[in-house]
């Protein structure tokens, strides 16, 4: 398995998802309504636009974090400790490095800092299943909430 391959490809993918949202977020709000003049509106539509760009703002911090955790990875791949659980100092799982690449926790230690956070608001987005229905799905870092 080329981690190194992985984690770049993944860098790739959510550096290309932040430039998305990024752009997203620089049109003007009026321009991402079906309406020409805001003035028209149902306050109602606005609102939910506003939230709609709340919404994009926190997946845009989500994603940054996310890209931070990847250049981490990149980090320790380099200097030798990739796949070396943070906390416990063991081995991290082949298979769950598989499926979260970029992931610095064991199974193990992963589980007991779970217990430890008052869940996380990334929680709250994927399980809406927004994030799906966009077709932009994405495991966030050693935050496995959905096993
Ligand atoms: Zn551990």
């Amino acid at each position: 398995m080329d981690y190194r391959q992985r984690l770049l490809a993944r860098k790739d993918e959510i550096e290309q998802l932040i430039k998305k949202k990024q752009d997203n977020l620089m049109i003007p709000l009026a321009e991402t309504t079906d309406e020409l003049s805001m003035y028209d509106q149902h306050p109602a539509d606005i609102a939910s636009e506003l939230y709609e760009r709340e919404k994009d703002n926190g997946l845009l911090e989500l994603l940054e974090f996310e890209l931070e955790k990847v250049n981490d990875a990149v980090d320790k791949l380099n200097n030798g400790t990739y796949g070396i659980c943070e906390i416990c100092q063991r081995e991290i799982e082949p298979d769950r490095l598989k499926r979260v690449v970029n992931t610095t926790l064991c199974a193990s230690c992963a589980q007991n800092s779970q217990d430890k956070f008052t869940r996380p608001a990334e929680e709250d987005i994927t399980r809406t299943g927004d994030m799906a229905d966009r077709g932009e799905t994405f495991d966030i870092a050693g935050y496995e909430f959905y096993e």
